[in-house]
């Protein structure tokens, strides 16, 4: 575990298996509204991570309020953290739930720091920032005044409706920097949707949060990804997808294939063999041994279907300079708007 800062707590006898006595574990604590959820409070000595190395994201920093995340998608590729944790990175990533309840005390601290450079931080590239905890811990408008106040650019990545609650934070704080909001939306088919993201709002809620933040000035973005071989590959399936994101009033969609790290492989190709069997083949052959992406040839097999798809319902992913705003509020700060696609990071 990589939690370090000041102890409570002595012990929890309900900790995580070996987290008894670890620094900066508070409590452990489930409750009846959160049925079959365990949130484990901890005190993080650091809000910001910084992306390691040279990276080809759009962005040099992170922040992860929790880890874990109830929307339990089975193709999460966050999963195989969980398991630094002592945790499996199956059911345990979906249910026990490590909340950094100072995430927003610490990042004032940091953001203070004259060291500060104000680049943009991404919230949502590894677990959800609205999933279902936060109803209940409320660490998001903290983040965000705490950014907006300091100058600091940020992006929001979530498929979680609640961040409508924070619609009027988010406004306020487009006064004062950039900022780009986007849903994650992938799944059409509702009972898909069901089977393949169990804990996350339905495609319906997701298409109206949307619809809610376009109405509100910004330009939304969707992720469609991850597109499924065999699944949601189809033109119709891609076609139908689009219709319905351009009616929700996105403003542009980035896509991606389905991507199996190691972490997450065993686990979604056992979802696989309960709910189509007859994929299981296919999809190792696709994804042999350790490979995590779907083969070159069929990355642009798709490519060369989505693309002209995404042209015909004008969901490009254009540089600012390149598309007029639609009184956007991510063209308020220096360096604004919609940014060139980034290379899928939850998947
Ligand atoms: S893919 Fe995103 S929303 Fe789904 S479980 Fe992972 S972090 Fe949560």
């Amino acid at each position: 575990m990589r939690w370090h800062g000041q102890r409570i707590d002595e012990t929890d006898a309900q900790a995580l298996p070996g987290m008894e006595n670890r620094t900066g574990f508070l409590r452990t604590v489930t409750t009846p509204e959160f049925a079959g959820m365990t949130f484990h409070e901890v005190l993080a000595k650091s809000a910001l991570n910084h992306v390691p190395g040279p990276s080809k994201m759009p962005f040099d920093w992170t922040i992860n309020p929790y880890r874990g995340c109830s929307h339990a998608c089975f193709y999460c590729f966050a999963r195989g953290t969980h398991t630094y944790l002592d945790l499996d990175a199956g059911h345990d990533f979906d249910s026990q739930i490590v909340v950094k309840v100072n995430v927003a005390e610490t990042l004032e601290t940091e953001l203070r720091r004259g060291s500060w450079r104000h680049e943009t931080v991404a919230l949502g590239t590894n677990t959800d920032p609205y999933q279902r905890a936060e109803g209940r811990y409320r660490l998001m408008p903290g983040i965000i005044r705490a950014l907006a106040d300091s100058g600091t650019p940020f992006s929001v990545l979530t498929k979680g409706t609640l961040i409508r609650r924070d619609i009027p934070l988010l406004v306020e704080a487009a006064t004062h920097v950039p900022v780009d909001v986007q849903l994650s939306i992938a799944m059409f088919d509702e009972s898909l949707r069901e089977a393949i993201e169990p804990g996350a709002p339905s495609t319906q809620a997701r298409l109206d949060t949307v619809r809610a933040l376009s109405d509100a000035g910004f330009r939304v973005g969707v992720f469609l990804m991850p597109i499924l071989p065999h699944l949601t590959d189809s033109v119709g399936a891609i076609d139908g997808a689009l219709r319905r994101i351009a009616e929700a009033g996105a403003d542009h969609v980035i896509y991606g294939a389905l991507h199996l790290r190691a972490g997450v492989k065993p686990w979604f190709l056992q979802w696989l063999s309960e709910h189509r069997p007859d994929l299981l083949s296919s999809y190792r052959e696709l994804y042999p041994g350790t490979a995590a992406e779907a083969p070159k040839d069929y990355r642009k097999w798709l490519a060369r279907r989505v693309r002209p798809l995404i042209r015909l319902h004008s969901l490009e992913a254009l540089h600012s300079d390149d598309r007029p705003a639609r009184g956007s509020r991510t063209t308020t700060g220096a360096g604004a708007g919609v940014r060139q696609a980034p290379v899928p990071t939850l998947f």
